[in-house]
């Protein structure tokens, strides 16, 4: 049986619940126990490929083709794992399984009511998604006191009595504020979050106090009268420079032994902290700094959504600078200034390094065209992702091979030289308006080039022999192992996530090949079509394109080859 962490929010959202499970996953794992984590979103969309990126972050893609919200990146992140897409619970799932199974005669001659079919669906996936680990953290989405919580804090409540109360322990993530005209940190609204939560029958083990400071004595003892907890169970979070922190922090207040002991257990193994606290101080106090331009399309939002609608990127370039002790300092920079006034292209020379990241649309592009003609010409490093690959080989037709009007049926539909174009299975949904859940999405497999930069940096990250491990795990179920699509034997083959509709046309495939262009790896479909994966330049310091989503496979102390190769070449 796992023990189960159920971690809710009071007082109000974005107080980091989602680095705070994750931490506490992370301080198990470094105690020696197995642990997975769910994350319960309260919305109706049955998924997040539908929502506005620029109002929930960016959409986090899963190995099995999950759109999910990006706390599930934040597990990975930390946790290195891979998630499935399982582990996101949302009231849109659960209810449209319920109408989908009364529909098909599952309840036939009974009511289906909220109470029991609803909390029965949600406590059925919780404990689909526990298998097999010795600790399932089940984080609740939202704050203590919205309606849409009720269904899933009902239903938490019925878990505790089917798994015993000594396998489950409840956290309360809080928020202490300190109002600057009285300077004295309140406790008040924690108290209220308490008390809410009390409401669904649910008293916190633990409460994570995040506030500005540490917590003092006399508010974690006013805590332990109210919550009617220990006051060691009272744990400070306090603000940080970098998320990666919060897990020794928690440790410094010995967390994990405690959690351990409400549920009668004892460490594993000694934890050891050393290369995760090398890789906090490399991030804090990094030997020297590069400094990257991310050019993208950027309108109608503020620089702090900004910033979260790039986060694996942004985390991705964090995670490798890390690992050699290099800071990254980003830079997002509009693509659309680059599109009229072409001397602005100049100012791209400060730079170490230019990303060109996903995205879809017609705006902008002209704008990252020029910029990557201007990183390729100029041999500064280049990495083009999803989108950035595309137009990098627009840009590369175009100038290099002489197509003048080569373009993406996305952007163009009716040009000569469609070097990117849309496959036909998705042409289809797209003239059908099917847009939720039907891009090319999750991990595919790409067999790399022999002697192309891109294998050796797979090699020199140690990923190939990680991925080759984890196809014979996804080969095992057999809707995974149909997308992975033919692997050769003696193939050095990787996996990435993708989401995407657009496809290099493979027309133009021997046209770009003959002019310089190095394709280092390509996916084979069923039906033998090689879609090409990669893309890098020979005598350029590091020009390399991939129509996936590394980012989305960057975990702290274990970088993306791609990010790793780039952040290196920009340092040097
Ligand atoms: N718009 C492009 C496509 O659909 C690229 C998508 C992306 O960058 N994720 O293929």
């Amino acid at each position: 049986m796992p023990k189960h962490i159920v971690v809710a929010g009071g007082v109000m959202s974005g107080v980091g619940k989602g680095v705070t499970t994750a931490s506490i996953g992370k301080i198990l794992q470094e105690h020696g126990y197995r642990v997975t984590a769910i994350k319960i979103d309260p919305y109706i969309n049955y998924d997040a490929g539908t929502l506005r990126p620029t109002e929930h972050g960016e959409v986090w893609v899963t190995d099995d083709g999950g759109e999910i919200d990006q706390d599930l990146g934040t597990y990975e992140r930390f946790l290195n794992l891979d998630i499935p897409k399982r582990n996101n619970i949302t009231t849109g799932q659960v209810y449209k399984t319920v109408i989908d199974k009364e529909r098909q005669g599952e309840y036939l001659g009974q009511t289906v009511q909220f109470i029991p079919h609803i909390p029965d669906e949600i406590k059925k996936r919780i404990k689909e998604a526990s298998n097999e680990h010795d600790f399932v953290l089940i984080e609740v989405g939202g704050t203590i006191g919205d309606y849409e919580n009720i269904p899933f804090l009902f239903a938490i409540k019925s878990l505790e009595r089917d798994v015993g109360k000594q396998n489950l322990a409840y956290v309360l993530v809080t928020y202490l504020p300190i109002p600057s005209h009285i300077e004295e940190m309140k406790t008040k609204p924690t108290q209220q979050a308490i008390r809410l939560l009390s409401e669904s029958g649910i008293f916190p083990d633990f409460i994570i106090c995040r506030a500005k400071k540490p917590l003092d004595v006399v508010r974690k003892k006013k805590i332990e009268t109210y919550a009617n907890i220990i006051s060691e169970h009272v744990i400070s979070e306090p603000d940080i420079e970098t998320v990666y922190q919060i897990p020794l922090d928690l440790e410094k207040e010995r967390l994990g032994e405690k959690i351990l002991k409400e549920f009668g257990m004892k460490s594993k193994k000694q934890p050891n902290w050393q290369k995760w606290k090398q890789l906090v101080d490399n991030i804090l106090k990094p030997k020297k700094t590069v400094k990257i331009a991310i050019v993208g399309k950027y309108i109608d939002i503020g620089d702090y959504n900004l910033a979260d609608s790039y986060i694996s990127i942004n985390q991705a370039l964090m995670h490798a600078g890390a690992s050699f002790n290099v800071g990254v300092e980003i830079n997002w920079l509009d693509s659309k200034m680059f599109e009229d006034n072409k001397r602005s292209l100049n100012e791209l020379k400060s730079y170490d390094g230019i990303v060109v990241p996903g995205g879809f649309g017609a705006s902008g592009v002209e704008g990252k065209i020029n910029a990557i003609s201007y990183a390729r010409i100029n041999k500064i490093p280049y990495l083009g992702l999803c989108y950035g690959l595309q137009l990098a080989v627009i840009e590369f037709a175009r100038n290099v091979c002489g197509l003048k009007d080569a373009h993406t049926t996305e952007v163009n539909p009716k040009t000569a030289s469609p070097v990117i174009d849309v496959q036909p299975a998705q042409r289809e949904i797209l003239e059908k308006n099917m847009y939720g859940g039907t891009m090319r999405l999750g991990a595919y497999a790409a067999a790399l080039k022999d002697k192309s930069q891109v294998l050796k940096l797979y090699q020199e990250t140690g990923r190939l022999k990680e991925d080759e491990k984890r196809i014979d795990e996804l080969m095992k179920d057999k809707t995974q192992a149909f997308r992975l699509g033919i692997l050769e034997k003696g193939k050095k083959t990787v996996l990435e996530r993708h989401r995407h509709r657009y496809e290099v046309n493979p027309k133009f495939v021997g046209i770009l090949e003959k002019k310089g262009l190095v394709f280092s790896g390509y996916y084979e479909r069923f039906d033998k079509t090689r879609l090409m994966e990669y893309i890098e330049l020979e005598k350029h310091p590091f020009f390399v394109g991939t129509q996936a989503h590394p980012e989305f496979k960057s975990r702290l102390g274990n970088p993306s080859p791609l990010f790793y190769g780039f952040v290196k070449a920009c340092g040097r």
